[in-house]
């Protein structure tokens, strides 16, 4: 059998990540974009790229300290993914609040996404990859699949009929970060160290010695990436357009 994969790539392009204009990134958790993907989302700020972040969980059960369970941690990571944010050059932050780690339908969660993507009419969407292998977090799993399901249905009028579509609004392409199925290399040198100082910000989660892990692991990765490029640092997706989200075979190896 013939392997037709590069000539379906020219018949059905990947979308370029580097042109976006307006970004959400809907992530289960405070923390997973910036640690995903933050030095690609400092890159498309500094050239003008309006970003958004949109979180389904506040990470209410997010400490090992009992006395900060709920609102009082809930807080805290608010704060600081509005630092990290803020490192970055992103926009706006927003919560959906649904529990951590909660019994929550996805059902709903995708519908509020379709709200939330008729209202700000990005041109790309950044989430979590739900079918990494051996993600056992289903926030990631419900989110990565309810932000897929979002896209693919945000244009039919009969999904959450109360809120308008803006005519000629079209979503581009969906980045998936944390992916074992990278198809997209961007060259993020020159933002590499604010990607760790977004993280740094998350104080509650990451104390000095993670951060050294996680400045040792993912420098380590991004050099990996980069092997055969231009540049030292890569910080890698998986990115599809709308219509390879549905029935579509090659998906897996666009
Ligand atoms: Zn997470």
């Amino acid at each position: 059998m013939r392997n037709s994969i590069e000539e379906i790539k020219k018949l059905l392009p990947i979308p370029n990540l580097e042109k976006a204009r307006k970004v959400l990134c809907i992530q289960p958790h405070p923390d997973d974009t910036d640690i995903g993907a933050g030095a690609t989302i400092a890159k498309l700020c500094k050239k003008g790229v309006e970003v958004y972040y949109l979180s389904s969980t506040s990470d209410s059960i997010g400490t090992s300290d009992k006395a900060l369970v709920g609102e009082k941690i809930t807080k805290i990571r608010k704060e600081e993914q509005q630092r990290a944010a803020d490192v970055l050059g992103v926009k706006e932050v927003i919560w959906l609040d649904y529990p951590d780690a909660g019994n929550y339908s996805m059902y709903d969660l995708r519908n509020d996404l379709v709200k939330w993507i008729r209202k700000i009419k990005p041109d790309f969407i950044m989430t979590v990859d739900p079918w990494l292998p051996y993600e056992a977090h289903r926030d990631h799993v419900k989110t990565g699949l309810a932000a897929s399901e979002a896209v693919l249905l945000y244009g039919f009028p009969g999904v959450v009929p109360e809120i308008e579509i803006e005519e000629g609004f079209e979503i581009k392409g969906i980045a998936f970060f944390h992916t074992a199925y990278p198809n997209t290399v961007i060259d993020v040198d020159d933002t590499w160290k604010l990607k760790f100082e977004a993280i740094k910000q998350h104080e509650s989660q990451i104390d000095e010695k993670t951060l050294d892990l996680f400045k040792r692991y993912f420098d380590l990765k991004a050099r990996e990436y980069a092997k055969d490029k231009l540049f030292t640092y890569g910080e890698v997706f998986k990115v599809l357009s709308p219509v390879f989200l549905h029935c579509f075979v090659d998906a897996w190896r666009m």
